[in-house]
């Protein structure tokens, strides 16, 4: 080797391709993960429809509830059905400070509006009225087949979970967009963020009018035949939507990409790329002897901005670590929670953004996420000026990249964007409000928040054994 060559190896970074480094038994074991991920994607379409599948499979995993027996090492604990913490109990005392890996479960979408059910005047086809949630470009959303999945509370107070349109048997429903032809007004002399109104984003849900023999031609008969097929088969009525959870997601299933199947494409990789890799980690390694006690939190509401009693900002997590504290037989003051958090690590689990070969401008090249190369470490997300982000600490920041260094993972740096291109944030910085070391710590995708995005294998197998690495190590 030249003296030059041997300098630069030792000096040099360079990020490095998965499938260039791994051997063929990991390659191997990359791919069979991702059907096991595959299969969660397909089942798992809202939040309410992670947290029940989630509590299901670490309850098989002989999890218990916390606080009901306190010899328990392994326990959970639900909030409204949205989302679902889990914890594994390490050897050192809770009090000397938690890991905690924190991922959100909800992604854009189309609700129903809370009234949403009427017949169009002109073409009596029965529609519903929707209200778009989070960031979605409203297009991606015309002329596509739905899936409508949904909670309803009934009167008597039961409930009722409804999907239509993941079965191949079942209907689908759609938006239908205005066809070229007669778009120049309409759409064409619009800015893209404004040619589609929500308001013109109604979803058409039927069109054979109410009959009966006697009766024939029935006013609003359209409106009236959906309900009554909606009562006969699921016995709601029309104000019981008044407070029901109804989202459209596209339907059908996650399906392998390229002719060499090394990518999957799927609706909701945003977040539940990151739930699925570190409950899977943490089930991986739940019976090994490591040192800290180990949190997975899977939070809702991150896409509107971790509002609400199940989004990030709320007490949830927090109150959770209370618990903990308490199970353990540890003292659970308000300042023995409080020091417990400061003592903590976080990474808080959210993907990024891949250079997409179409339009890869929008990124600085030296500092973006490549897919295939590994799960991707993000000191700061934010706009302009570092506007908004967490920033990272970079004793932490160090701490993180040694400890999957030593496990031997396929990391990178991975940031948001060109300076000043635009920006967005996750979880982090309202994990960081209360004193612990947070780092962003993900995957890289293409096409975020469309219907389908895009992963590799490599990068999705990569994020599995980082999270391992810092159960078991940081
Ligand atoms: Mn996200
Ligand atoms: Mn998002």
């Amino acid at each position: 080797m030249k003296k030059s060559e041997e300098l630069r190896k030792k000096l040099s970074y360079e990020r490095k391709l998965f499938w260039d480094v791994a051997s063929s038994k990991e390659q191997e074991a990359a791919f069979k993960f991702s059907e096991g991920y595959k299969t969660f994607l397909d089942f798992c379409k809202t939040e309410r429809e992670v947290t029940f599948f989630i509590e299901n499979v670490v309850k098989e995993h002989g999890f218990k509830e916390i606080l009901k027996n306190g010899s328990d090492r392994k326990i959970y604990k639900t909030a409204h059905g949205k989302n679902i913490i889990m914890a594994v109990i390490g050897k050192k005392p809770v009090s000397e400070g938690v890991n905690i890996i924190a991922s959100h479960i909800d992604s854009p979408r189309v609700d129903l509006k809370q009234n949403p059910l009427y017949e169009d005047k002109e073409t009596k086809l029965g529609m519903m009225k929707t209200h778009y949630y989070g960031g979605i470009k409203k297009y991606q959303w015309l002329s596509t087949p739905l899936a409508l999945h949904g909670t309803i509370i009934k009167a008597n107070g039961e409930t009722v979970n409804v999907v239509i349109g993941e079965d191949e048997n079942e209907p689908v429903f759609v938006i239908p967009d205005l066809l070229p032809h007669l778009a120049r007004k309409e759409q064409y002399s619009k800015k893209l963020g404004e040619a589609i109104p929500g308001e013109k984003m109604h979803l058409v849900f039927s069109s054979i009018p109410y009959f009966n023999d006697e009766e024939k031609s029935v006013k609003d008969g359209v409106k009236l035949n959906v309900l009554l097929m909606l009562n006969e088969k699921y016995g709601i009525t029309e104000a019981d939507f008044l407070s029901a959870e109804i989202e459209l997601v596209p339907a059908g299933k996650a399906r392998d990409v390229g002719l060499d199947k090394s990518m999957i494409m799927a609706y909701g990789q945003d977040d539940r790329i990151c739930a699925y890799t570190s409950v899977m980690a943490t089930l991986d390694t739940m019976n090994l002897d490591f040192d800290k006690t180990i949190i997975v939190y899977l939070a809702d509401k991150e896409e509107i901005g971790s509002e609400g009693n199940t989004g990030s900002k709320s007490i949830f997590l927090y109150d959770f670590v209370g618990d903990l504290l308490k199970h353990n037989g540890e003292d659970f003051d308000s300042y023995t929670l409080r020091k417990t958090i400061m003592k903590s690590q976080i990474l808080s689990s959210d993907v990024n953004a891949a250079i997409n070969p179409n339009f890869p401008s929008v990124h600085e090249a030296q500092n973006a996420v490549h897919m295939g190369f590994g799960v991707s470490i993000t000191k700061f997300t934010g706009s302009g000026g570092k506007s908004s982000s967490n920033d990272a600490n970079a004793e932490f920041m160090a701490k993180i990249s040694r400890v999957l260094n030593e496990a031997g993972v396929n990391w990178q740096i991975g940031t948001l964007g060109k300076v000043d291109e635009g920006g967005g944030g996750t979880i982090a910085k309202y994990l960081a409000e209360r004193g612990a070391e947070v780092i962003d710590c993900g995957t890289g995708l293409l096409g975020m928040h469309s219907l389908y995005e895009l992963c590799s294998k490599a990068d999705l197998y990569s994020t599995y054994q980082a999270y391992k690495a810092f159960i078991t190590k940081a």
